[in-house]
Order: C-alpha cells, then structure tokens, then sequence
C-alpha cells in the first residue's frame, strides 16, 4: 500500500522477536540447519519486513512454495545487499539488542529453495538466480534438467518424496523409476542435474508420538538409501551422496521431541513465534508472536436498547449502550466466521466484536467504558496485549497458521 496514505489498520511486526525465535529455534535444532518458510508473504508477516530479521538471528536457508515467491526472496537478498554494501558488512545493532549482530551475508550465501511447480513453469529464471528446486515428479527433475542445458546453470534440485502426507511427492515406486531413468541418462544430460536434496513432508507431527510420524520417518530413510547407493553407483555424477541435504522436520517436527532426523528443519510457523501444538503455547517453546495488528476507533456513538449491529441484524444491543466503530475486516483478512465471537482490545481492555464482521469494519459493544474516537485497538495480539491468533482460530473454526497468512495486502506492515 502506498505510504503516503497509511492503512488505519496496521500489522506491526516485531523484528526482535522474529530474531529472537530463530534463535531459538536453532538452538533446539542443534546441528541441523534451520530453514524458515517464507511462502505466503512470510506467513502474512510481509517478506521484507521480515527476512531482514531472520538472517540477523542468522538464518541461511529460506524456503518458498512458489517459484515467484522464490524470485522475489532473492531479489529481496539483493536489495538488501545493496542497500547495506559490502557483503559481510556487520548490520547495525538494533537498539537493546545484546545479542551481538550476524552479518548480513552475500546474497548468494544464502540458499533459496522452493518446492510448488507444474509442468508449465519454466524453471531458468530460478536457475539464473541460483535458487534450488524441490521436484515431485520426474517431468520436473528433466524439465529442471532442460532450462539448464538452457542457461547453462547446473539445477540444483531435492527430490520430494511422498512418505504418507498423500500431496506431492515421488511414491516409493515413482522414486524407484526415476533412479532407473536417470541411470540412463547421458554424462550430457547429467551434467545439467545435481541432487543436492531429499525432502519429505509430515502429515501428524503435531500429534506427540502419532505413529504415521514414525511410519514416515522409516519410509524417508529407505529412500534416502536408495539416493545415497544410486548416487554412489552413478560415481557422484549426479550429486555428492555425502553432502545431501536431508529434510523432513515442518515446526510440530523440530520441536515435538520426536527423533525425525535430518541435517536440516524447514520451519514456518514456529519461526514467527506461534505454536503449532494445541496444548502447548509459543511462551511454552520458546517463541513469542512477531506480528500483532492494531486499528483505531473510527467513531464512538450511543445506541438506544434494541439498535442492530451490521449486516443481518444479528445483534441487537440488549441495553442504551455505545457502538464503537473499528477499521478491519474479512478484506483484511479478518475471518467472517468469527462474527458473534471475536473479541478485540481497547485500553487494555477486551470488548466484543457484535454482529458480523463486515469487509472493511466491525462494530464494537464498549458499554459505558472510556473508549474514545482514535482510540489504538488491538485487533490481533499475543493473548495479552490483544486476542491471540490461536483465539481468533477458535472462534473462526481454523488454526493460528491461517488467521495470519490471510491478512490482507491491503494491510500495511511496519517493523516495530
Ligand atoms: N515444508 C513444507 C513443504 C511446507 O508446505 C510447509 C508449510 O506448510 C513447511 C515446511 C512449514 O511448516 P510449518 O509452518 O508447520 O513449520
């Protein structure tokens, strides 16, 4: 959104607390690399308010769903390289931050990785930009393959395998034909390709000591001997067998306690300070919530018992009461579905959303309370400071990761 006209309602992005995380996070994934997911605009966060923070708490591997996403990390790395000099060059210290600095690294110190393509994506724009590819399918390991012959950049690619999650990925006999097909192929052609990686993802890692965790744990290993004897047998022509990169871990993997392995975690959730357990909070792993939204009050008027509010008459006020009118709403992001049980923040206080939550406001019941127009409302916060998104998914009948990765783009972003 333009900055000469700010959004009323504003996701404030807590750069600290995203640093902090990762650092957490690394230390509780000891030697395995950390991956943090920033698909989906950082999970909602805003990719460049975020990245920043992620390699200061000294983040190398992002991860991205789609191959634009993947573009627009890596151009992100470059413009930040620009803006600061010299790779290498020490940040400046956020102000308070005891913690001394990492450095900003060279753009192409960091590895980009992205995993969501069909067989129309032209993958030489990731080539050319150095970006690794996960691949599916074996269309896609020879589409990789053919852009580059065409830019004449190696692809770099992780085979995903499907452990049991039933999305993408190589079931154990499409794995078992692809080895078989590039075993064929010509010291030319395999001069294109380089496994670099495996990776798999979990469908119940959530789920302390669920038995599919362990199914798919099992499975990954099988395939990952499989790779390792074919890349040995091929003499490393395809890939250095001793130097892939083996992932399978999501946040409820790398945190759940579980012996999932691997020599990297690809965490998304986790990395913004949410907990993707449901009886355990971020406080309890660690974390704290990184993005919190705040609106103001448009207007305060009195209603007589009775007045409606918002579409559908769906409340009436059971007293003489004041309507607080709050800029938000389902085009921000806000869910719809929580109308009649959403909750927000005013002056430390928490007052009912009543009536449905419209596109662009709500309407709130604030009584007799000291709510004035302009008034700072917390809309999303972290359980203290304001509803927390784990709240707003009960109410909303869906999980913290959804309430943040559907805040709008109409919605400014601002590191706080
Ligand atoms: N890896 C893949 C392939 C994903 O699709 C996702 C997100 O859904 C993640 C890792 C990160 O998962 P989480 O946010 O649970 O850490």
């Amino acid at each position: 959104m333009s900055a000469s006209a700010p959004s009323v309602l504003r996701a404030r992005i807590d750069a600290r607390a995203l640093t902090e995380n990762v650092r957490a996070l690394r230390a509780q994934v000891g030697q395995r690399r950390l991956m943090c997911v920033v698909k989906a605009d950082a999970y909602g966060h805003g990719l460049a308010q975020t990245v920043p923070a992620l390699l200061r708490g000294g983040v190398r591997d992002l991860g991205a769903a789609t191959l634009a996403e993947a573009l627009e990390v890596h151009t992100l790395l470059l413009d930040l390289q620009s803006a600061v000099g010299t790779p290498g060059a020490r940040q400046q210290p956020e102000a308070g931050d005891e913690e001394p600095s990492e450095t900003l690294p060279a753009a192409g110190d960091v590895r980009i990785l992205f995993w969501l393509h069909d067989s129309r994506t032209d993958l030489a724009p990731a080539l050319r930009a150095d970006i690794e590819v996960g691949c599916s399918t074996a269309e896609g390991v020879r589409r990789a393959a053919e852009a580059a012959g065409r830019t004449g950049v190696p692809a770099r690619v992780h085979l995903k395998v499907d452990t049991g999650l039933g999305r993408g990925g190589f079931t154990a006999a499409q794995f078992s034909a692809l080895l078989s097909e590039l075993r064929g192929w010509t010291s030319t052609e395999a001069e294109h390709l380089r496994i670099t990686g495996l990776m798999t993802h979990l469908a119940n890692a959530d789920v302390p000591g669920d038995p599919a965790t362990a199914e798919q744990v099992a499975e990954f290993r099988a395939r990952q001997r499989e790779l390792t004897a074919f890349l040995d047998s091929v003499g490393g022509a395809l890939g250095d067998p001793e130097a892939l990169e083996t992932h399978l871990a999501n946040s409820p993997g790398a945190l759940g306690g579980e012996e999932i392995g691997g020599t990297m975690v690809r965490v998304g959730l986790s990395t913004y300070g949410l907990s993707p357990f449901e009886d355990r909070t971020a406080a309890d792993l660690g974390l704290r919530p990184a993005m919190s939204l705040v609106s103001r009050v448009l207007t305060v008027k009195e209603v007589p018992a009775g007045h409606g509010a918002s579409y559908g008459l769906t409340y009436r006020a059971p007293a003489d009461t004041r309507f607080a009118l709050v800029a938000g709403g389902y085009a921000d992001g806000l869910p719809r579905g929580a109308s009649g049980r959403a909750q927000v923040t005013i002056r430390g206080r928490r007052f009912p959303v009543v009536g449905r939550i419209a596109m662009d406001q709500m309407v709130v019941d604030v009584g007799d309370a000291p709510v004035e127009t302009g008034d700072a409302v917390v809309i999303l916060g972290d359980g203290r400071t304001g509803p927390s998104a784990e709240e707003w998914g009960e109410w909303a009948g869906t999980i913290n990761y959804e309430i943040v990765a559907r805040v709008g783009p109409r919605v400014d972003r601002e590191v706080a």
